[in-house]
């Protein structure tokens, strides 16, 4: 037998999922991986093991399986099929929001999900999946250890400026006030730098989590110092259907003069905005790259140009920069996109390494280039893992 422990991403209409065996010399090993898709619409469920193999491939039935709960549910029985000799000892699933309570993963209780519930309006597209998730495996295994990690606690070492908002204290004393996101993508980053750079990392780094969620974030020494993502996901890049920084008088205006009401701009801002908003044609990068609308293009230029400008932005939090790190799925596979983001950073001193950058790296400056770029996949779900191994104590 072997001790095995679950990670779980539930989003608004998926539900992804990793496996991890824990092998005698502590290394973390992913056995399983997949998802369900399309909850609320169309739910398919694919798994690949180890190998890359295809384990699991269903439509699943849309009246059967249109809850959360239900997809949870179908999939734990799948998943007792395939675990052979393995064990699952804990859950540890991924929350968006941890407030400033939550600096730390934690071992949830009832206690802390009454603190998530309260977590919800910061959080109000993604928070109820996440805690809906740890309340469906809590019905379904009682006695399973589950541990909270959360996507805002990486930024909690940020310096109290940097998480400040200038409104007065009525306001900001109700947590109003800057989290950042993206933490276990960073956290892992910036665990795996030493690998890569150990001067680097032990000195200003700006990494880019470009995805369809997208956010960058300054780590000196390992830790979060600034970050573009704010009081909500919302903030800073544009992404693929977000707007990213907004003037708040622009709210004002849809308010006051289209007679647009909160949920509206919720849609717009979430939804409707960022690369599909510019573009019209799509949010997924592969799409605008391939695309010869003139308005794809802009898209892709807009976000590009609001990428350099928030570096010069981060690198003014750092003092200076030693590393730039690309990461998730437009950091990791777009070249076109690197290879314009580290040229436009030339006066940084980063120097581009065009064939490096076209193997992927990871290394993608050159030799002499006073500052180093690097192309690193990220691995929230090992992170993930990890902290839940140590929580519980395994
Ligand atoms: P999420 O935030 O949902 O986890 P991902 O990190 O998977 O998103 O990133 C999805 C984005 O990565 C999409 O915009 C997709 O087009 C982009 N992407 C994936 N592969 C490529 C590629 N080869 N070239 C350009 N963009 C890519």
């Amino acid at each position: 037998m072997l001790d095995a422990i679950l990670v779980l991403n539930a989003g608004s209409s998926s539900l992804k999922f990793t496996l991890f065996s824990i092998h005698e010399d502590s290394n973390l090993v992913p056995e399983l991986r997949g998802q369900i898709e399309g909850i609320g619409t169309a739910p398919q469920f694919k798994a690949k093991d180890e190998h890359g193999k295809v384990v699991g491939n269903e439509e699943l039935s849309k009246t059967e399986h249109a809850t959360q709960t239900a997809c949870l549910n179908f999939f734990g029985k799948w998943l007792r099929g395939q675990l052979g000799d393995l064990q699952v000892k804990a859950v540890g699933h991924r929350v968006v929001h941890g407030g400033m309570d939550f600096a730390a993963p934690v071992m949830v209780s009832e206690d802390v999900l009454e603190k998530l519930d309260a977590l919800v309006p910061l959080a109000p597209l993604h928070q109820p999946h996440n805690v809906g998730a740890i309340r469906a495996v809590a019905r379904a295994l009682p006695d399973m250890p589950q541990v909270a990690c959360f996507d805002t606690s990486f930024h909690r070492s940020q310096p109290q400026l940097a998480q400040a908002f200038a409104l007065p204290k009525s306001i900001t004393s109700r947590g109003v006030r800057r989290y950042g996101f993206h933490g276990l993508s960073y956290e892992y980053i910036a665990s795996a730098m030493p690998r890569y750079d150990a001067n680097a990392a032990a000195g200003r780094v700006v990494v880019c989590h470009l995805g369809n969620g997208s956010s960058m974030c300054a780590v000196a020494n390992g830790k979060s110092v600034a970050s573009t993502m704010g009081f909500t996901a919302v903030d800073g890049l544009p992404m693929g259907t977000r707007c990213g920084s907004l003037d708040p008088g622009v709210v004002l205006y849809l308010m006051d003069e289209m007679n647009m009401d909160a949920r509206a701009i919720e849609n717009l801002v979430y939804k409707q905005s960022g690369l599909l908003g510019v573009s019209g044609v799509s949010s997924d990068m592969r799409t605008l790259e391939a695309s010869t609308e003139p308005d794809a293009k802009l898209a892709i230029d807009l976000y590009m140009y609001r990428i350099g400008r928030e570096l010069g932005s981060l690198v003014a939090a750092l003092g200076g920069l030693d590393a730039l790190v690309f990461t998730a799925g437009i950091g990791e596979n777009s070249k076109s996109l690197r290879s314009r983001v580290v040229r436009d950073a030339a006066w940084l001193g980063v120097e581009l390494d065009e064939a490096a950058n076209e193997a992927k790296g990871p290394r993608i400056s050159t030799a002499v280039s006073r500052v180093s770029a690097w192309v690193i996949p990220t691995n929230e779900e090992l992170m993930i893992a990890q902290h839940t191994r140590r929580v519980v104590g395994i």
